[in-house]
């Protein structure tokens, strides 16, 4: 199978993490992309450089002022004294309906959900190499091949259109998906991370092109709390467009399993021309977040039942953090999607 990554895409290094309201060593570290490439290789993937693809493909998910703000925002805040190293907000507005903030800190709040994605020098160039992985895994795919991953780093399943969220800036999933659409009618997007994949659902919500489906720990207890819920099924014409299927804490390979078969009756019935699999690992039992408990060889169970759909497919990544098996799981899903 292709893969693509850029070595710009290790360069962003956040350092701060609030959990809890407890300051804590950010997780999502550039060292992930060094497990990820072993795991990648392991699975037999040539791993290529992905071309640049400028803003467009980027634009076609993400709103102007959104990427205004994130390719200058750095530099901005450099200039406020007292200032953190890291641009980390601490205003956020109730709603959306206020007037849009001209200050640095006001669209800091406004541009971003939470404290986990913080923005240093680094962040603008690894998030755009991030997207366009998963922007040339898609091509990949339109040119043929059956599958294409991209390791994409920073993740971007959190993303809206126009916020970072829950260490990601750029929606890759919602890209590489739009991307796709130049030639397939419909595009499913399911998404297999540990998190319900708010930004995805959020920028699709509306419409009926792309069927959204995300298998996640129930949000009553767990991030990102306000959606990801099983009502959430889409407005205006993407009415019955979006799929949630939250699990108990702790649901383990069965579970999972199972949860798939209400997804792939969903996806047949959509009848898409393509898929993307928002593929996060950290579901894993030995993941530091500890939300299901997904093991190795169910990862590999897992690739093997959502391939059998045979839909041209691209992966990307999103989550999974730094622990003993992070490769691993990887090699599983790569390996058990291409035995199909
Ligand atoms: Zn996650």
């Amino acid at each position: 199978m292709k893969a693509f990554y850029a070595v710009e895409q290790k360069q962003h290094n956040p350092k701060a993490f609030l959990s809890s309201g407890a300051p804590q060593p950010n997780p999502e570290q550039p060292e992930r992309t060094e497990r990820l490439l072993l795991g990648a290789k392991a699975a037999g993937c040539a791993i290529e450089r992905p071309r640049e693809h400028g803003r467009g493909p980027i634009a076609a998910i993400h709103t102007p002022e959104y990427l205004d703000f994130l390719e200058h925002i750095y530099t901005r805040w450099q200039r406020i004294e007292g200032a953190s190293e890291e641009v980390i907000p601490n205003i956020h507005p109730l709603g959306r309906n206020g007037r849009y903030p001209a200050s640095a800190v006001g669209q800091a709040g406004y541009h971003m959900a939470d404290t986990a994605c913080p923005i240093s020098a680094e962040t603008w160039d690894s998030a755009c190499w991030s997207a366009w992985s998963a922007v040339e895994a898609a091509e990949a795919v339109m040119s043929g091949a059956p599958a294409a991953y991209a390791l994409s780093r920073p993740p971007g399943h959190h993303a809206f259109a126009d916020a970072a969220g829950g260490f990601c800036f750029f929606n890759n999933s919602a890209i590489a998906a739009q991307h796709l659409r130049k030639q397939a009618a419909r595009v499913a997007i399911l998404d297999v991370d540990l998190h319900h994949g708010n930004g995805t659902q959020g920028i699709f919500y509306a419409r009926p092109d792309v069927l959204t489906v995300s298998i996640h720990a129930d949000p009553v207890r767990f991030y990102p709390f306000f959606w990801g819920h099983a009502d959430e099924r889409g407005e205006g014409p993407g009415l019955g467009y979006n799929l949630n299927l939250p699990l108990p804490r702790k649901s383990g390979d069965e579970a999972f399993l199972e949860a798939l078969q209400p997804a792939f009756r969903r996806i047949r019935a959509f009848a898409p021309d393509a898929l993307v699999v928002a593929l996060g690992l950290d579901a894993f039992e030995g993941d530091p977040f500890g939300g299901l408990s997904v093991s190795t060889p169910g990862f590999a169970r897992m690739a093997e039942a959502i391939s059998s759909l045979g839909l041209p497919s691209v992966i990307v990544q999103e989550g999974g953090y730094l622990c003993d098996a992070l490769s691993d799981n990887l090699t599983a899903f790569l390996t058990g999607y291409a035995s199909q």
